[in-house]
């Protein structure tokens, strides 16, 4: 694996920094730190879908790997960015090894990605590249092999159009088995998908808020990214009466002392597009909102957000990982020193496939689950885990990033170890 063109602070090199950290800690052996690294499967495909009303064609690479099926079916969502590369689907393919690993789903991990601008796509054009992406993965995709659902730039709509791909391809209704998670509700989709990411976000926070002896009502809290995660940890965390006073999207960041009203800004955002110029609030840059006066800080955007330029002028008491691998290993260093409390990406923002495995079992089942049992059931799995981690932490005098870490990978060495050596 090379680093490809995705510089110095790349999620792979995040990625691959903190696995090789727990071989160490662990002391595997050569081999089996192998097969607990090296990606098992790595797809980069070339498409030309005619996008355009004109007859154009868009001519763009797709990339999937599957990193480690040890534990089951690789999962992990599909990326929709311009500038997504092999390497980073790489990364982020492996995290979601330890994520599946840790939250105790059983599943392996992958991840796709769509180099494309979702921003310049009519709903039209980006339907035909979301099935030419589809078609040109379709013999790598499947509830047995890898099941993709959404991530940055892509969401339920794209995951009902693929769902609809592969069952038109076969000349039936539905899929046998489940293809796709985060559908829409009506195409098998489960209640709860959408905003389980975020309340696992604020499930971790509470859970952190109880062990550290704090008041999360009292919390003044900032958020990086403002989509999906973002999104939803913002309402989620204000209706546990925390006061959210900083947003940012990739258009800019708002501020409220006082707090923003976060269902306004929910509404500006769907009729503008962007968060900058939300009238309850004052415009500020993007590093603003990091480096802003707060108690909770989540970085729900995109990854290596913190790095060691800027990771001094955090102030937040509390770093919940939204985003996968927001933070650089040297910022991670230098906030473990300025004692913040970090909560990892791979339990922080673990609710997500959490619920998708809950869907993955009702269509195979052709059941349907209720809100209150989803959210019920992720709201136990995030805080049995987030314990299990923090118990380990304490009594291995580690942070919550290495004691994740030791439990994932030591789960997929015994997988390794039960499923037996031979081919
Ligand atoms: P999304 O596309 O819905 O939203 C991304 C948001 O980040 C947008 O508001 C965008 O404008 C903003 N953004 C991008 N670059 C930015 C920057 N430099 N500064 C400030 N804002 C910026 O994506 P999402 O699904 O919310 O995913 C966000 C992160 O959470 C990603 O790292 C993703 O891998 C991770 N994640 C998502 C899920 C999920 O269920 N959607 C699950 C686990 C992890």
């Amino acid at each position: 694996m090379t680093n490809g063109n995705d510089g110095p602070s790349s999620v792979l090199q995040t990625a691959l920094w903190n696995v090789q950290q727990t071989v160490r800690r662990l002391k595997l052996t050569d081999d089996i730190a192998r097969r607990v690294i090296e990606p098992a499967e790595r797809i980069s495909i070339r498409i030309h879908p005619v996008i355009h009303d004109d007859g154009r064609m868009l001519h763009a690479d797709v990339f999937l790997v599957r990193h480690n099926d040890v534990l089951g079916p690789t999962k992990g969502g599909i990326r929709m960015t311009p500038t997504v590369s092999l390497d980073e689907i790489t990364g982020l393919a492996m995290e979601m090894t330890w994520k599946t690993s840790l939250i105790g789903v059983p599943f392996g991990g992958g991840k796709s990605g769509i180099r494309a601008d979702p921003a310049l796509l009519k709903p039209a054009e980006k339907e035909v590249l979301i099935r030419a992406f589809t078609r040109s993965v379709q013999r790598h995709v499947g509830p047995e092999i890898y099941v993709p659902a959404p991530d940055m730039g892509t969401n339920e709509n794209d995951m009902g159009h693929i769902r609809d791909c592969i069952s038109y391809s076969g000349g039936t209704s539905i899929t046998t088995g489940c293809f796709v998670t985060g559908k829409p509700v009506l195409l098998g989709g489960i209640v709860g998908r959408r905003e389980a990411t975020g309340y696992g976000v604020v499930s971790t926070i509470a859970a952190a808020c109880k062990h550290l002896n704090l008041n999360l009502s009292n919390f003044r809290v900032a958020i990086q990214g403002f989509g999906n995660v973002g999104s939803v940890t913002a309402s989620a965390i204000a209706e546990q009466g925390a006061c959210v006073v900083a947003v940012s999207d990739i258009s800019g960041g708002t501020f409220c002392k006082d707090g923003l009203n976060v269902q306004k800004l929910i509404e500006h955002v769907k009729t503008t597009g962007k968060v900058k110029g939300f009238a309850g609030g004052k415009d500020i840059s993007l590093d603003d909102v990091l480096e802003t006066e707060c108690d909770v800080l989540v970085p729900a955007a995109t990854h290596s957000a913190i790095t060691q330029k800027n990771a001094g002028l955090i102030h937040a008491k509390i770093i919940a990982e939204g985003a996968n691998a927001p933070l650089t290993p040297q910022a991670d260093d230098i906030l473990i020193d300025h004692k913040v409390f970090i909560i990892p990406d791979i339990l922080c923002n673990a609710g997500g496939v959490f619920v998708s495995y809950l869907e993955y079992t009702q269509e195979t089942q052709r059941d349907q689950m209720t809100r209150t049992e989803v959210e019920h059931r992720l709201n136990n799995r995030m805080k049995s885990t987030f314990e299990l981690v923090f118990n380990r932490a304490e009594k291995t005098r580690s942070t919550m990033r290495h004691a994740a870490m030791d439990i994932a990978v030591t789960r997929v060495v015994d997988g390794i170890l039960a499923r037996g050596l031979l081919p």
